[in-house]
C-alpha cells in the first residue's frame, strides 16, 4: 500500500469519525431500527452511520482478501508449472549429458521421465532416440522416432534423424522418403537437400540425387559449403553416368562432367574405359593425355601405359610419361615411366630414371612418400628384362614386404587401400583413390 493511499485512508476514517462525533452531538436521541416485524434495537443516529461504515469497510476488506487469495493461488499455480517445467529442462539437460559420457543408464532415467512429461518436446525424443541407438537398440530407436514423429508432427530434425537411422538399416527408400518430407517443411535448408542426395545416391535414384544436390549448391551461401556441394555433385554427376556403362552415353556423361570440372579425374579414367570398350583408342588417349597433363594420377599412368603395352607400342607411351615428369620431383610418374621403358626393351634407362627416384628419396620421404616397393618392383622388372631371373625374384619379394603393395591404391578420404583402382570408395568418397607414392 503506498504511503498516499494509506494518508488517504487516514483522512477518510478521521473525517467519518469526525462526521459521526458530530452527528452524535447534535442528534444524542435513538432512532429505533427495524430488523424484522417484531425485531428492532434503537441506537443514536451517529451509531446506526458508524455500524453502516464499519459494514461496508468490512464488505471492501473481505473482497480485498478473496481478490488477493485468488491472484495468490494462480501466483502458486504459475511458480508450480514453471519449476515443473524447468526440472523437466534440467532432466533432459543432465540426461543428454550422461548419454554424451556413455552414462547410458543414467541417461536413460532422465530422458524417460523428461519424455513422460513433455511428450512434445523433440529435443528429448531425438536424445531417446540416440540413447537407443547408442545400446544398439535401433528398431527401439526408429519406434520412439515414429512415435515423435505422429506427435510432434513434421519437424525437420526428427525426420533427418528417421532418415539416419534408416540408412543405418540399410532402407535407402525409407530415408529418402523422410527426407523429402524434411524438404518440404524447410526447402532452403542445404543440409537436408545433402542429406536428401546422399540418400536418393544410396538408394540408387542417381538421377533424383543429382536434382537434390543441384538445389543444395543453389541454397549454400557460405564459399566454402559451396565448394563442398559443386564437389558432391559433380561426384553424383559422374556416379549417374557411370551407371550408363561404358556406352556411347556414358561417354557423353563422362564428357559433360569435365566440362564442368576439368580435374575429376576419375570420369577421364571412365571416359578413356568407354572409348576403349568401343575400340575409339584416339578418344581413350586424348582423355587420359588431358588428364595426366593436368596432375599425374596413379589410375590414369596405369591405363595410359596399359594402352600402349596392350598394343605392343609400349615406345609410343613414352613422350606424354616424360612430360609428366618435367618441372616436378613426384615418383608416381617416373615409375610409370619406367615400367614402360621397360616394356619398350630400355631397361638402361629405366634404371636412370629409378637412380633419379632414389636421389630424391630424402625429399620424398619428407612429404610422406615411400616409394620403396615401387622401385623394387620396377628394379625387378628391369632384372627381368635381363634375364637375371634369381635376381628378380629376390627384388619381387623385397617389394612384396615393403611398407606397402606396390603400386597399391588408397583411399584419399579413409584411407581405405586396395590392390585395384577403384571409382567409388565403401566410405561414400568418389575418385578418392590413389597411388600411395
Ligand atoms: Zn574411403
Amino acid at each position: 500500500m503506498t504511503v498516499l493511499r494509506r494518508l488517504g485512508l487516514a483522512l477518510l476514517v478521521a473525517l467519518s469519525g469526525a462526521a459521526v462525533a458530530y452527528l452524535y452531538y447534535h442528534n444524542g436521541h435513538t432512532v429505533p431500527l427495524h430488523l424484522g416485524s417484531d425485531q428492532h434495537f434503537e441506537l443514536p443516529l451517529a451509531l446506526h452511520l458508524l455500524g453502516a461504515f464499519a459494514l461496508g469497510a468490512a464488505l471492501v476488506l473481505l473482497g480485498g482478501a478473496l481478490r488477493a487469495g485468488a491472484s495468490g493461488l494462480r501466483d502458486l499455480r504459475e511458480r508450480t508449472v514453471e519449476r515443473q517445467a524447468d526440472q523437466t529442462e534440467r532432466w533432459r539437460d543432465d540426461g543428454r549429458k550422461l548419454l554424451w559420457s556413455g552414462e547410458l543408464d543414467g541417461a536413460s532415467r532422465l530422458l524417460s521421465k523428461a519424455a513422460e512429461r513433455r511428450p512434445d518436446d523433440c529435443e528429448t525424443a531425438l536424445a531417446l532416440a540416440e540413447l537407443h541407438r547408442a545400446r544398439g537398440e535401433s528398431e527401439t530407436a526408429r519406434r520412439a522416432l515414429a512415435s515423435a514423429r505422429a506427435r510432434i508432427g513434421p519437424e525437420p530434425r526428427l525426420l533427418s534423424e528417421t532418415a539416419k537411422l534408416a540408412l543405418e538399416r540399410g532402407s535407402a527408400g525409407v530415408a529418402s522418403d523422410a527426407l523429402r518430407e524434411a524438404t518440404i517443411v524447410a526447402p532452403a535448408s542445404p543440409r537436408l537437400l545433402a542429406e536428401l542426395a546422399s540418400a536418393l545416391a544410396a538408394e540408387g535414384r542417381l538421377d533424383d540425387a543429382v536434382d537434390a544436390a543441384t538445389r543444395r549448391l543453389a541454397a549454400e551461401r557460405e564459399p566454402a559449403r559451396r565448394e563442398a556441394a559443386r564437389r558432391e555433385l559433380v561426384a553424383l554427376r559422374y556416379r549417374a553416368a557411370a551407371a550408363l556403362g561404358e556406352t556411347p552415353s556414358g561417354a557423353d556423361a563422362m564428357r559433360r562432367v569435365l566440362a564442368e570440372d576439368p580435374d575429376f579425374f576419375a570420369a577421364s579414367a571412365g571416359l578413356a574405359a568407354a572409348a576403349v570398350a568401343s575400340r575409339d583408342s584416339r578418344s581413350a588417349e586424348k582423355a587420359l593425355r588431358e588428364s595426366i597433363r593436368r596432375r599425374p594420377r596413379g589410375v590414369l599412368l596405369e591405363r595410359w601405359r596399359a594402352l600402349f603395352t596392350g598394343d605392343g607400342q609400349p615406345q609410343r607411351a613414352l613422350a606424354v610419361l616424360r612430360e609428366a615428369c618435367s618441372g616436378n620431383h613426384l615418383a608416381a610418374p617416373r615409375l610409370a615411366l619406367a615400367r614402360a621403358l621397360v616394356a619398350a626393351g630400355r631397361p638402361d634407362e629405366a634404371e636412370g630414371v629409378l637412380a633419379e627416384i632414389e636421389g630424391d628419396a630424402a625429399r620424398l620421404a619428407a612429404e610422406g612418400v615411400d616409394a620403396g616397393p615401387e622401385r623394387d618392383f620396377v628394379a625387378a622388372e628391369i632384372a627381368l628384362a635381363r634375364g637375371r631371373e634369381a635376381s628378380a625374384a629376390r627384388l619381387f619379394e623385397q617389394a612384396a614386404s615393403g611398407s606397402h603393395r606396390p603400386f597399391g591404391y588408397a583411399c584419399g578420404d579413409c584411407g581405405k587401400a586396395s590392390g585395384s583402382w577403384t571409382d567409388l570408395c565403401s566410405c561414400g568418397a568418389v575418385g578418392s583413390y590413389d597411388w600411395l607414392v
